[in-house]
């Protein structure tokens, strides 16, 4: 299940093609417009790393971090490899973190994340919040996003693709490049695992949520009071 914006909107998308340099002071969508944006959840809102190396480090004595957390698939680093863990291994490190309440409790990745998608929506956005966890995982990321008053108008689970949104910030590389690549404006939000992955122009490249609230200026608040 996805949102599919109206062609209204997805018909005046920023091209692809025409980019954003380090010096750019916004993006190229039309700040006018209503747009349909779509915000990942883990690397994103929810800091999932510290969970993902305690949950090897527990499970398999494997630390990812001694392979600098460079590699997006597991089955790449040598240690996961060597251990011979299974699909079933590594999926059962994550639905433990992704169903855990208590984790969830916790504040997010970047707390300017809210106040950047609370101004979107008040300038009239729309901002859905759409992951690839399971459904199994509704409730925990429901809580995570009520607890830290992270607002959002649809919460959009097990999407393979994130595509047909405005403006997406993931920071898994294959979907900012599918994104990209299907006309949306695509924020790679920069993690270990995706430093390979050349987000100059679009995908571009983001560190924190000061840097993603400057492309939707002047809707964005001021990172200061
Ligand atoms: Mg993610």
């Amino acid at each position: 299940m996805r949102t599919t914006p109206n062609t209204e909107r997805t018909g005046r998308v920023a091209e692809p093609t025409r980019g954003w340099g380090p010096t750019h002071s916004g993006s190229d969508l039309d700040q006018g417009q209503e747009l349909a944006i779509a915000v990942d959840v883990d690397g994103v809102l929810f800091d999932h790393i510290p969970y993902v190396l305690r949950g090897f480090r527990d499970a398999h004595g494997i630390d990812l971090a001694d392979e600098g957390l460079r590699y997006w698939d597991f089955f790449q680093y040598q240690a996961v490899r060597e251990a011979g863990l299974t699909e079933e291994c590594v999926r059962s490190v994550l639905d433990r973190i992704e169903t855990d309440p208590a984790l969830h409790e916790r504040g997010p990745r970047d707390p300017f994340a809210a106040r950047v998608m609370d101004a979107w929506k008040q300038a009239g956005h729309r901002v859905d919040v759409v992951t690839a966890r399971g459904e199994i995982s509704r409730e925990v990321t429901r809580r995570f996003l009520r607890t830290n008053e992270i607002p959002y108008d649809e919460l959009v689970m097990e999407a393979e693709t994130k595509t047909g949104w405005d403006l997406l910030v993931d920071d898994a590389a294959h979907n900012v490049l599918a994104a990209a690549d299907d006309g949306s404006t695509a924020l790679l939000m920069d993690q270990p695992y995706n430093r390979d992955v050349d987000a100059q122009g679009n995908p571009h490249r983001v560190h924190d949520w000061v840097e993603v609230a400057r492309l939707l200026e002047p809707a964005a608040p001021s990172p200061t009071p």
